[in-house]
């Protein structure tokens, strides 16, 4: 294996490496042929991708267990069910799961693995872009409840993540770009020559050009690796990948969710880099450069105007990460420069939310 290919997640005992490689799905047999040897493997899956590629590991007949494809069945429900098709199909302690999907797959996947028996391990396949850049690595796993997205759930390190690019060849375009916002979010936080690289590149990420995913992928994994190495729990560090986060999440829960969370993460880096110039810690052609990739590669930045500014900081106020009733912010402060701010003042925030609105 090429090293280049091959990412490492330090995390003392619990490493792991990321394989990246267009078409190692066809050779991940061989790869979950050692990890599985001499154990029982779930597979876990969504209704969409067990059709597009359960098949390619039918060389080894695992188990499967397939759930309805969308947001709405992750839930304490799928859990219950997949633990039981874990005992169904005589998993042990010494056995693994396998989530083959997106991010709700992964997310449910590691969180069973997390519960079942105490804890086994599980291997990430993730099959969307942003599973690939961003929920496949770094171990948080959970389920919605109806109350909010993520309430339950735990940290759990996979033991492997195969990541295989060509797989989002079928995966519809608005999912792509959902993945896309996460993309250029790496570049503003931590890397100003990969922001620049992705501005020259707009062609090949729009018409996915697999060599550009390929490396793009494999350096979004590195960010992240290098980001969760040194703060796995999020109690410093690790908020930074925030970042279009507060303001994006409460967008999607105004627009009930009608606004994908790419989409959403894409107008909170707007507003967030408004809020940034509106402190004076950027510029406005800052900003201005930030919107003009976002919007190159077919995202949104700017909120709709139905939208309150009031209501979207009162959505806020009541994040889970919002702690004391302080809400935390991430703003970029130069070049691939970010700092988590805690104390920004009610009527800026506001402010910055109405000057993005269209
Ligand atoms: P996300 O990864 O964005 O968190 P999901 O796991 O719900 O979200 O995946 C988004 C949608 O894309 C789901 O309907 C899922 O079934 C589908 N999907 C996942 N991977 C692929 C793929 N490679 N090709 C086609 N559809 C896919
Ligand atoms: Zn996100």
């Amino acid at each position: 294996m090429h090293s280049s290919e091959q990412i490492q997640v330090a995390l003392g005992e619990r490493s792991y490496d990321i394989i990246i490689q267009p078409g190692i799905l066809d050779r991940a047999d061989e790869m979950l042929r050692e990890f599985c040897s001499n154990r029982s493997c779930l597979v876990v899956t969504d209704s969409n991708v067990e059709p597009l590629y359960f098949e390619r590991l039918k060389d080894f007949n695992f188990p499967k267990f397939v759930f309805p494809a969308g947001e709405k069945h992750k839930n304490i429900d799928t859990i219950t069910a997949i633990c039981r098709q874990a005992v169904g199909s005589g998993l042990d302690r010494k056995s693994a799961i396998v989530a083959l999907g997106g991010g709700v797959c992964g997310d449910m996947a590691g969180f069973a693995a997390a519960v079942y028996m105490r804890g086994i391990d599980f291997v990430q396949v993730p099959t969307t872009l942003l599973a690939m850049v961003d929920s496949s690595v770094g171990g948080k796993t959970g389920v919605d409840l109806p109350e909010g997205k993520n309430l339950v759930g735990a940290f759990w390190q996979p033991q492997l993540v195969l990541i295989d690019p060509e797989t989002l060849k079928t995966l519809p375009g608005d999912e792509v770009r959902n993945g896309l916002a996460e993309v250029v979010k790496y570049g503003i936080i931590r890397d100003w020559d990969f922001f620049r690289l992705l501005e020259k590149n707009v062609t090949a990420l729009n018409k996915l050009d697999m060599e550009f995913y390929t490396r793009l992928i494999r350096r979004c994994c590195e960010i992240k690796a290098e980001v969760v190495s040194h703060d796995e729990r999020e109690s410093g560090l690790r908020a930074i990948l925030n970042y279009g986060h507060t303001f994006g999440h409460a967008i999607e829960l105004l627009s009930d969710f009608g606004i994908a969370h790419g989409a959403a993460v894409a107008i909170g880096m707007a507003t967030a880099a408004e809020l940034g110039v509106l402190s004076g810690r950027i510029t406005q052609d800052y900003a201005e450069r930030q919107n003009t990739l976002l919007k190159d590669i077919g995202l949104p930045v700017s909120i709709p105007c139905s939208f309150e500014p009031e209501k979207i900081y009162n959505a806020m106020l009541r994040d889970k990460k919002t702690l004391d009733a302080k809400i935390k912010l991430v703003m970029p402060t130069g070049e691939g420069q970010v700092s988590i701010v805690g104390d920004v003042a009610p009527e800026l925030i506001i402010k910055a939310v109405r000057n993005c609105c269209d």
